[in-house]
């Protein structure tokens, strides 16, 4: 039964600093302020953390799924191993399109059938319009936008707030 609840995190410009471009780099993962407390506050409300990340760079041949699994190694070492788990989309569109890549909600179904998740009591956490795509096509209403350089503003988001604790302050109100 389906009645686990559950914030999916994307990762560049929520959970680690947005560059403007991929980051594989350790000197380019910026864990972002307030990540680490706010990911054991969610953790101890009960929510599962799922990180739904786009990694085309992987596709294009900048670097490796290693290097993806290696960087949220660190995320956990900071976090004590709040997340529950990582989906990656190692796919791009001027080279393989996937289901698996936002906005399609791939990432998320596996995460909602592994953990037992019900959509309507769950959290997406994103700085895309395309993160806030993926979670209302699977029925998550809880979408809230972090604007980094990229958007500013989505109609599907029911909060944007400036940061990840802020982000964190509202699921937990
Ligand atoms: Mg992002």
């Amino acid at each position: 039964m389906a009645n686990n609840k559950a914030v999916f995190l994307d990762r560049d410009g929520v959970l680690n600093v947005e560059k403007g471009n991929y980051v594989y780099q350790d000197q380019d993962f910026e864990i972002a302020p307030g990540v680490a407390e706010g990911l054991k506050r969610l953790k101890q409300a009960g929510y599962y953390l799922i990180v739904v990340t786009n990694q085309g760079g992987i596709a294009k041949g900048l670097y490796t799924a290693d290097r993806v699994r290696e960087l949220h190694g660190r995320m956990q070492q900071v976090s004590d191993n709040a997340l529950d788990a990582l989906y990656y989309s190692p796919y791009h569109d001027s080279i393989s399109r996937s289901l698996m890549r936002k906005p399609d909600s791939l990432m998320i179904e596996r995460g909602m059938a592994k953990f037992g998740i019900d959509p309507t009591q769950s959290w997406l956490i994103g700085d895309a319009h395309r993160d806030l795509v993926a979670a209302a096509n699977v029925g998550i209403t809880g979408r809230i936008l972090i604007p980094t350089l990229k958007e500013r503003e989505s109609e599907l988001a029911i909060a944007v707030v400036p940061d990840f604790a802020a982000a964190v302050a509202f699921i937990l109100s």
